[in-house]
């Protein structure tokens, strides 16, 4: 699976994850020039996107969306993310379907996307694991306030992409308002390096996995200190970033 990593942290995100000859889209959180011309940069065509997939409504995973509308990409949704969320033409509108509580996967011909719930601030925010028919998986975690048993087994496998937003004592230290620590801090608000590094521990099992830690936040967190507390966690467990595990900060 090639991971290409468009975008990353408060100001959008975007990854394109291409497998079994798809590329798919997990959110579209920057402008739809921007996400053209980093496509380009990593040798994507733009109108050879399969689908994009929406974890959830806020502008930071949303605002490229005319992208869809230009190309003719099909856009998937939670039904309460659907609410959030404008300008997407009707007939490229999909809507994830639950049963029994669980969602639905998408097959998209080679490839599998498995939605599964997620702690956040908006009405139905989801994650998502992608499986093509060979070759390793992959999940993408942004924001959520914490990390459930549920999520932990949706997401094993060889690839994760997951938000190290912030470091507690720094959100504490802020100077954001009490309101917006709070929100941050909650379990409705954002993973902290230690949450995910914690939640690593439990899914690490150095046989060479990649590690991206993305949606760090700029005011928040360093990207040495995310790297530090997750190398510090897994160490513990024995493994080492290079012969265990790979770990990128974006
Ligand atoms: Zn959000
Ligand atoms: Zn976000």
């Amino acid at each position: 699976m090639k991971v290409d990593i468009l975008a990353s942290g408060s100001a959008g995100n975007c990854i394109a994850l291409t497998t079994a000859g798809k590329t798919i889209l997990i959110d579209a959180g920057i402008a739809k020039t921007k996400i053209e011309k980093r496509l380009l940069e990593v040798a994507i065509r733009p109108d050879s996107i399969t689908a994009i997939f929406i974890t959830h409504a806020h502008g930071d995973h949303t605002k490229g969306l005319p992208l869809a509308n230009k190309y003719g990409i099909p856009v998937y949704a939670t039904v309460g993310e659907w609410k959030g969320i404008s300008g997407v033409d009707e007939r490229l509108r999909r809507t994830l379907e639950t049963r029994y509580g669980d969602y639905e996967p998408s097959y998209l011909g080679g490839v599998t996307v498995y939605p599964f719930h997620t702690h956040h601030d908006s009405y139905e925010p989801v994650g998502y694991a992608i499986e093509p028919d060979i070759g390793p998986r992959a999940c993408v975690v942004f924001d959520t306030g914490k990390l459930d048993n549920d999520m932990l087994a949706m997401m094993e496998g060889s690839i994760y992409i997951i938000e190290a937003n912030h470091d507690r004592d720094m959100v504490a230290e802020s100077n954001y308002p009490d309101s917006v620590k709070a929100r941050v801090l909650s379990d409705l608000g954002h993973l902290s390096n230690e949450q995910t590094a914690a939640a690593l521990t439990e899914l690490i099992r150095g046989s060479g996995e990649q590690i991206y830690l993305t949606h760090l936040s700029s005011s928040n967190n360093m990207p040495t200190l995310a790297e530090a507390t997750v190398k510090a966690a897994l160490r513990r467990k024995g493994f080492l970033e290079g012969t265990h595990y790979h770990l990128e900060v974006v």
